[in-house]
């Protein structure tokens, strides 16, 4: 997964003590993907994360609030959604060292704790896994969003409140279909429905 420069920090000036402490204070934009699959941050939009570091024996602690413009759907009615959220993270940063540790003791998810760099960390994927679990997997523009019509696919929010289509019998159709044609015949030669209406006067 490629790293965003915007969400790299800097950990040179953290002490290597335990309980030392570094605040950081990052205003960037969103990379792609960050977020579930109907709702995420809106990529290039502005993204603000304020995160205390705290240096522990086995690594970095990241204590994190991200403020983020999300853009997504109605999973109902696919209506654009968008609005800011804010998101707190807490996550440990193992050194490769503590992570190697992990895995000869048998953690089978050693090899997906997030590592501190040699100087940098980045705080791509501990803000990323915090969006996919706070986001809706269904988002909805409205809790009782009347979604679309089964029929023609149009909002109902935005049709009448007794829209419906005639539901006729599939035998009916085919019928339907030869009397529209029947009606529409008369209005396309408008002089003949005359002269008909004069015939019929005259009888
Ligand atoms: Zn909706
Ligand atoms: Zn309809």
């Amino acid at each position: 997964m490629a790293s965003t420069a915007g969400l790299v920090v800097d950990i040179v000036d953290l002490p290597q003590q335990i309980g030392a402490i570094k605040n950081i204070h990052l205003d960037t934009v969103a990379p792609a993907d960050l977020g579930a699959e109907m709702i995420g941050a809106q990529e290039g939009g502005p993204l603000v994360v304020d995160a205390e570091l705290t240096c522990l024996g086995n690594g970095v602690l990241v204590r994190g609030r991200a403020e983020v413009h999300l853009s997504g759907q109605c999973v109902r009615c696919l209506r654009d959604l968008e609005n800011d959220t804010i998101i707190t993270f807490d996550e440990l940063f193992f050194t490769p060292e503590a992570a190697r540790a992990q895995a000869a003791e048998g953690d089978e998810e050693a090899d997906e704790l997030f590592m501190v760099g040699d100087t940098s960390l980045d705080l791509e994927p501990a803000l990323r896994d915090a969006l996919v679990l706070a986001l809706p997997f269904q988002p909805l523009c409205r809790e009782d969003c009347a979604g679309l019509c089964s029929q023609c696919g149009e909002r109902l929010d935005d049709l009448p409140a007794d829209h419906h289509h005639e539901q006729l019998d599939p035998r009916w159709s085919a019928l339907a279909g030869l009397l529209a044609d029947a009606d529409a015949a008369p209005a396309a030669d408008a002089d003949d429905a005359e002269d008909q209406d004069v015939d019929r006067r005259r009888r």
